[in-house]
């Protein structure tokens, strides 16, 4: 009789994003006529850069010709990419991070996935609230947690970010051994200091702790105060591994390129308190079940490096960050307070009501979409997450209509 994995029968399902979806459709469905904005994903609008898409090409023609084809690359991504990535992203800002710590992958989602398999199933996890959801329930199919009761699973240790915190979580009053941490934050577009994530690796090496720190938004980050990498912080690379991804950087959501940096300064122990290298665990895992990211999709994520490419990069993300200031400048004249949108591309907005009917004022009154933040965690309730990711005269046009809709009533 073949056996069901009874951790997965745990995981909740994820109405949120479903929810949305009906209430959208049965709102277009009685107001046929109504254009409705959404400014509730978390996916690019604008196309690949061109330096992107040329390389890409390029790298097309390679493989239709005999003498450039090529089959199945290195596992841990080409050295041309790997070594782009170690010189540009980390040891430009002093992050003292080498090629072969480079692990180039299909995308963050997954990484930050299986990551944890690597680690003994009855390690002590901490994660965020609210949170980008990954992270929680593959811990739950890896069986590390209880069961779900009131909004939580047993056994996680929660990081609650709230305003009395500024929504960056501190140390947990109890130990705990893999610490999720993302900055700049979704869903909450908070950012960490050097200092508070001084603290958090000082608390992983003083308990010989990990901390996976999640980063897929690093490229909005516009404070040179603020660290772009957990690699600029001392001592990290003991006790951090960090994950990147060309998603937001340059619009490769639908192209799919990330990579993960795995240090050979990381350790974690046997039960009998035997040390093992976590970059050559990983690399053993990676190597047996990935097969490398394509040819030609290394090459255009090359080209973000280029002076082109970083170029039409920032052109891009620049436009995001507009939007997200002028949502931030509304909806703060509209007496709400939110945080987030000055290094991310997105707001979350303390409704002072429901999370729910705060979804459905605004898609009522101003045919907008947003996401309710309690489907994040239940930090989450009374909150929403505001994206920027659309194009700025819609962004224009959906804030016209909130102000329309919302003033004074905050
Ligand atoms: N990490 C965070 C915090 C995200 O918000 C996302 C995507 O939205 C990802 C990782 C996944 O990125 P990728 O497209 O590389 O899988």
């Amino acid at each position: 009789m073949i056996r069901v994995n009874e951790h997965y029968l745990k995981l909740q399902a994820s109405y949120l994003f479903s929810d949305i979806a009906r209430r959208v459709a049965a709102f277009q469905k009685a107001h046929p006529g109504k254009e409705i904005i959404k400014l509730g994903i978390g996916d690019v609008t604008r196309p690949l850069p061109p330096a992107c898409v040329e390389a890409f090409h390029r790298a097309v023609d390679e493989m239709a010709a005999a003498e450039s084809f090529r089959g199945y690359g290195p596992e841990q991504g080409y050295p041309f990419l790997r070594e782009k990535i170690a010189r540009e992203d980390f040891q430009r800002r002093g992050a003292p991070i080498e090629a072969d710590e480079i692990f180039v992958s299909d995308g963050s989602k997954c990484d930050v996935a299986n990551i944890q398999e690597i680690f003994a199933a009855d390690v002590t996890v901490a994660i965020p609230d609210p949170v980008y959801p990954v992270y929680l329930d593959t811990n739950v199919m890896a069986g590390r947690t209880g069961a779900f009761a009131d909004g939580r699973y047993a056994g996680v240790v929660y990081l609650d970010s709230t305003r009395e915190n500024g929504y960056v979580p501190g140390l947990p009053g109890r130990d705990v051994d893999l610490i999720y941490l993302c900055f700049p934050n979704n869903p909450t577009g908070a950012v960490i200091s050097r200092e508070r994530l001084q603290a958090w690796v000082d608390y992983a090496r003083e308990r010989r702790a990990l901390i996976l720190y999640d980063a897929a938004y690093e490229t909005f980050i516009r404070d040179e105060r603020l660290p772009h990498s957990i690699f600029e912080i001392e001592g990290a690379r003991e006790v951090a591994i960090e994950f990147r991804s060309f998603s937001k950087t340059a619009g490769f959501t639908g192209t799919r390129c990330a990579y993960t940096v795995v240090p050979k300064g990381c350790t974690a122990w046997t039960a009998a308190g035997e040390p093992h290298s976590v970059h050559a665990l990983w690399l053993r895992r990676h190597t047996t079940k990935f097969n490398g990211v394509s040819y030609p999709v290394q090459r255009a994520a090359e080209a973000v490096y280029s002076p082109e490419g970083r170029a039409q990069c920032r052109e891009r993300i620049d436009g995001y960050l507009r939007n997200a200031a002028l949502i931030r400048r509304e909806m703060t004249d509209l007496g709400y307070e939110c945080i987030g949108g000055d290094h991310s591309p997105y707001l979350w907005v303390d409704t002072r009501m429901d999370s729910w009917a705060f979804f459905d004022l605004l898609l009522e009154k101003a045919n907008v979409v947003c996401t309710p933040g309690v489907g994040f965690g239940r930090c989450g309730a009374g909150y929403v997450r505001i994206s920027a990711f659309n194009d700025f005269e819609k962004v224009a046009l959906a804030m016209e209509r909130i102000r329309a809709a919302l003033r004074g009533r905050a």
